[in-house]
């Protein structure tokens, strides 16, 4: 029976071990960082990411996601597919159409997901939708959420007593080890205080994009493995988004925004979203506007800490927090309309958030630097900027909303507190991206390190650009793409 391992079972890695166990006559072994049954134990990824980097604010968000189910542990659960703009882009990567393949893929993954023919009938905010769409300057951006985000981890620990699946649990990937061939024969992993090897007829690194370059650059540094590829770990690129304004209903008619009942599904809703159109025409970057219900920022951060102090059984700062904030009837029925019926639309705001494309650059990237920790790992460095002229098109969209609103029934505010912070959007990637040349990129179209024969990677770091697009939706599809190309290979 042939075999494929999978080093790191995060949303990618557990849902290709699913896809793959469909095949009975496969062997899957799925190596993470803690234990299936044990949740969130392990911190031996997390110190490795805790110090020496540049300009790096967003550390504890990108090593959120560790263990069994990775990031998908705390995703948001926002689904949408690239659009054109972005495909034409991957088409020019990949010198071939492969968004005519991929477009075909998706529709199997919003079968798969039981989420079809969802249209701008289940929108809210119709007049707001109308008054955008009219006006040409946007496209209409598909945008879905899930209220309970698939998670991988529940996944793979239904899956676990499947005799076709070998969980390898509390172990760390240290490094690839080639053979004379152009092949893989063995990764070297940590585990229970010992070096072990592991064999395998075929790799899928899918470690995230922070460690999957790591863990390549440290078995090229080691001499276990001989790839000339200059891309590995460069071309590291996120989706920055910030809130540019607000729009008030200045007549307060009843028409509530509310962001979660929209009719699809119990776990299912539609968000107001678009691109737009004159960046598309210019052959720019594919920035987005979302439109959310507003939400009182001061609510949202007494819940994290009333979470947190709870967690840490902190009670005299829990008790602190309950006296000097909640006093304020206000907050505490948002506060329990939050926590009980997730409710937080005000009704009549909406949130305006821009979400940042960002250009792909060799500067913004992730390497390895002389020190090594306890493990022998090289700790990594990553190196991380954001683009300059994002100011200029916030300007650029919020005199654009102004201007449409002028005669309407809402006005604009626009945020003048706009400081240089930007949220990261968690969606770093690019650092092992796809290309047909392996001058430009790490992986073939059937993700398929350039040089070798039998590793694939199958994670974020593979994508190389994300445009308009939140990038699980694509992940999943490229996940389930990979399982069917496996499974041709070996069969
Ligand atoms: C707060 C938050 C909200 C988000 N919301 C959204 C959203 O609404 N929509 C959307 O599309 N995306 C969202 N994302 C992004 C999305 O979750 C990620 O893009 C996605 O999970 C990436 O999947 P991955 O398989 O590449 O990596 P991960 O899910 O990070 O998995 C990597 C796995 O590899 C394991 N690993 C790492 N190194 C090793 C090693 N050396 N040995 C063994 N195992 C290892 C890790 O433990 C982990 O399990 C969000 C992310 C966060 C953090």
């Amino acid at each position: 029976m042939k075999s494929v391992c999978i080093i790191g079972a995060g949303l990618c890695g557990g849902y290709l071990a699913k896809e793959l166990l469909i095949n009975k006559n496969l062997k899957i072994k799925v190596i993470d960082i803690d234990s299936i049954n044990d949740k969130f134990k392990s911190k031996i990824l997390k110190n490795i990411y805790s110090n020496n980097h540049n300009n790096i604010t967003f550390i504890d968000k990108i090593i959120k996601g560790y263990g069994f189910g990775g990031n998908s542990n705390y995703w948001h659960g926002g689904l949408t597919e690239f659009d054109d703009f972005d495909l034409n882009k991957l088409d020019f990567f990949l010198d071939y159409n492969f968004s005519t393949e991929l477009k075909k893929y998706y529709i199997e993954t919003w079968k798969s997901l039981d989420i079809e023919n969802v249209s701008t009938n289940h929108l809210n905010y119709k007049s707001l939708y109308k008054i955008f769409k009219k006006s040409g300057y946007f496209n209409f951006k598909k945008i879905l959420l899930q209220y309970s985000p698939l998670k991988t981890r529940s996944i793979l620990h239904k899956l676990k007593n499947n005799k076709n699946l070998e969980l390898i649990e509390n172990a760390i990937c240290l490094n690839l080890n080639k053979d004379k061939e152009k092949k893989i024969k063995s990764i070297t992993i940590f585990s229970e205080g010992l070096l072990k090897e592991i064999k395998s007829d075929y790799f899928v690194l899918a470690s995230g994009s922070f460690e999957t370059p790591r863990i390549l650059l440290q078995s090229i540094n080691h001499g276990n493995l001989k790839l000339n590829n200059k891309n590995i770990g460069c071309n590291l690129i996120d989706h920055p988004f910030l809130k540019i304004g607000e729009i008030k209903n200045i007549f307060k008619t009843k028409t509530k925004l509310n962001y979660y009942k929209n009719n699809i599904s119990n776990n299912i809703s539609l968000s107001l979203a678009f691109s737009f159109v004159e960046d598309l025409k210019n052959n720019k970057l594919n920035h987005s506007l979302v439109l959310r219900p507003h939400i009182n920022n001061e609510v949202i951060e007494i819940k994290a800490n009333l979470k947190k102090y709870f967690n840490d059984r902190n009670y005299k700062n829990l008790l602190k927090l309950l006296i000097v904030k909640l006093y304020r009837f206000d907050l505490f029925f948002k506060l329990i309309k939050l926590i009980l019926i997730k409710k937080i639309n005000s009704g009549s705001k909406v949130d305006v958030f821009l979400h940042f494309d960002q250009l792909s650059s060799k500067e913004n990237k992730v390497i390895l630097t002389n020190n090594k920790d306890e493990y022998m790992r090289y700790i990594p460095k990553i190196i991380f900027g954001n683009n300059q002229n994002e100011k200029f098109t916030i300007t650029t969209a919020s005199n654009l909303i102004k201007s449409l609103l002028k005669n309407s029934n809402y006005e604009y505010k626009e945020n003048k507190n706009l400081s240089n912070f930007f949220y990261h959007g968690n969606h770093f990637s690019g650092t092992a991206r796809i290309s047909s040349d392996n001058k430009t990129g790490v992986v073939d179209k059937n993700l398929k390190v350039h040089g070798l024969s039998n590793l694939y990677i199958c994670d974020s770091s593979v994508i190389p650009l994300f445009g308009s697009s939140n990038p699980v939706f694509t992940l999943i599809t490229l996940s389930k793409r990979l399982a069917k190309h496996l499974n041709n290979v070996i069969t």
